[in-house]
């Protein structure tokens, strides 16, 4: 089905020809329509889906039919949880506007750099202001905009949105909207607070929900392999020799951990860099800038980067440390394989992390076999979970003392302190 019968005119069309999209993705067939319409929007799609196009064109469409001529004043507002796809969606949004006449204007805003420039961006007004929830409460305690004519509100990855803590602020910008608007929102997961969030938000909207089908799964190839947790840095670099990926991103648990094993690798003479929340926003735009233009082989990144960010082929992503949760694990994998390529996702499961991996597996409904590979073969067992009582009444791992236990413990060790010292020598 062509972009031309999805009810867009003729200059959107152009615009996603432009931008090398041939026909629309599923979530794009689902939505530009019921967005054209007017209608609310509640997208369920998975990462890489096309979802920024399936609500960029429509709005846009919406924007130009509706522009007054008069001064420029925010029609359009898109919350996102963070500084990187502010500026990937804004530049989305600025790519297609270009094709259009009259020219829309799309302000790009978040925190983390100077607001000044960004003041000096929103003079004038804009059409468009594509923003983190922070950053423009700023803007607006300055005056440096108004949100009293937004007429279409989208909330990109609004899970993300809320697992930020981002929750206080959105009822506050809410709140400085007009209650008539179209509102569009667009979330991977949907825990009970996200649906919340949209049971509140949307009249009426329109699901669209691209089904996890073999069609249009993104097609990544998902491996779990076993190895040390000493020697997955050389692991990871005779994996990268190996298949002489062009770039990947490797997953860590902490900031530490994304310089050190950058470091060991860079050493090694792999270009490696660390990208995450403790770099500057100057650092953190470089490196993603550089990683896109192939200047750096591998990244190694905490989950700073498993949301959202857009790399077009990314051959593989790496599981160094495993995520926390089974949601995590499917953002991460969906830095690869994005927009029909194909992708590799690997998991490196040491035995301490052996029965974390199994739970996630159950939640994605997966059974990945244990590979090993030659020269890495594990050689570690899982340590023992810790015990927690010393009465040896059978501890649970993660579990802590309750009252009752403590109680029990005092009172045994004043039974204890009040036995004779003679009689404690005897026993
Ligand atoms: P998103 O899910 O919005 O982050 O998009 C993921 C990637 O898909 C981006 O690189 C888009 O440029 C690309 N994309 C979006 N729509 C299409 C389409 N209709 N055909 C081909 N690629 C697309």
């Amino acid at each position: 089905m062509p972009f031309a019968s999805l009810g867009l005119s003729p200059a959107l069309v152009h615009a996603a020809e432009k931008a090398g999209f041939v026909a629309p993705t599923p979530i794009q067939t689902g939505a530009i329509p019921a967005i054209l319409q007017g209608a609310d929007m509640l997208g369920a799609a998975q990462t890489g889906s096309g979802k920024t196009a399936a609500f960029a064109l429509p709005l846009l469409q919406q924007l130009q039919l509706s522009a007054t001529g008069g001064p420029r004043r925010v029609r359009a507002l898109v919350l996102v949880p963070t500084r990187e796809l502010a500026a990937q969606v804004g530049e989305v949004l600025r790519s297609l506007a270009q094709h259009l006449q009259p020219p829309l204007k799309v302000a790009i805003v978040f925190g983390g750099v100077s607001i000044n420039p960004q003041m000096l961006g929103l003079r004038g007004g804009a059409d468009i202001v594509v923003a983190t929830p922070g950053r423009l409460l700023d803007l607006v305690e300055h005056n440096a905009l108004r949100l009293s004519a937004v007429a279409h509100l989208v909330l990109d990855e609004a899970d993300r949105l809320l697992d930020l803590g981002f929750t206080e602020e959105l009822q506050r910008v809410l709140a400085l909207l007009p209650a008539r608007r179209q509102n569009l929102f667009l979330s991977a997961t949907f825990p009970a607070a996200v649906q919340a969030l949209a049971d509140g938000l949307l009249s009426n909207p329109v699901r669209v929900e691209v089904p996890h089908t073999p069609g249009n799964e993104p097609a990544i190839e998902q491996r779990a392999i076993a190895v040390d947790a000493s020697r997955r840095t050389q692991l990871l670099r005779h994996l990268v020799k190996e298949y002489n990926w062009s770039r990947v991103l490797v997953f860590v648990a902490t900031q530490y951990a994304a310089e050190h094993v950058a470091e060991k690798l860079y050493k090694a003479g792999i270009f490696a860099s660390p990208f995450h929340g403790g770099l500057s926003q100057g650092a953190r735009n470089q490196v993603l800038q550089e990683f896109k233009d192939e200047r750096w082989q591998v990244v190694v990144t905490t989950d700073l980067a498993a949301r959202g960010i857009d790399i077009s082929q990314l051959p593989a992503v790496v599981n160094y440390d495993l995520p926390r949760s089974a949601v995590d694990y499917v953002h991460r994998i969906g830095r690869t394989g994005r927009a029909g390529e194909s992708g590799m996702a690997v998991s490196f499961v040491t035995a301490d992390a052996e029965a974390h991996f199994r739970l996630i597996e159950k939640r994605q409904h997966l059974a990945l076999p244990r590979e090993q590979i030659a020269g890495f073969e594990p050689t570690e067992v899982a340590a023992p979970p810790p015990t927690t009582d010393p009465q040896g009444t059978g501890g649970i791992k993660g579990k802590r003392p309750s009252k009752k236990d403590k109680l029990r413990a005092a009172a045994a060790a004043a039974a204890a302190a009040a036995i004779p010292a003679a009689d404690k020598k005897g026993s």
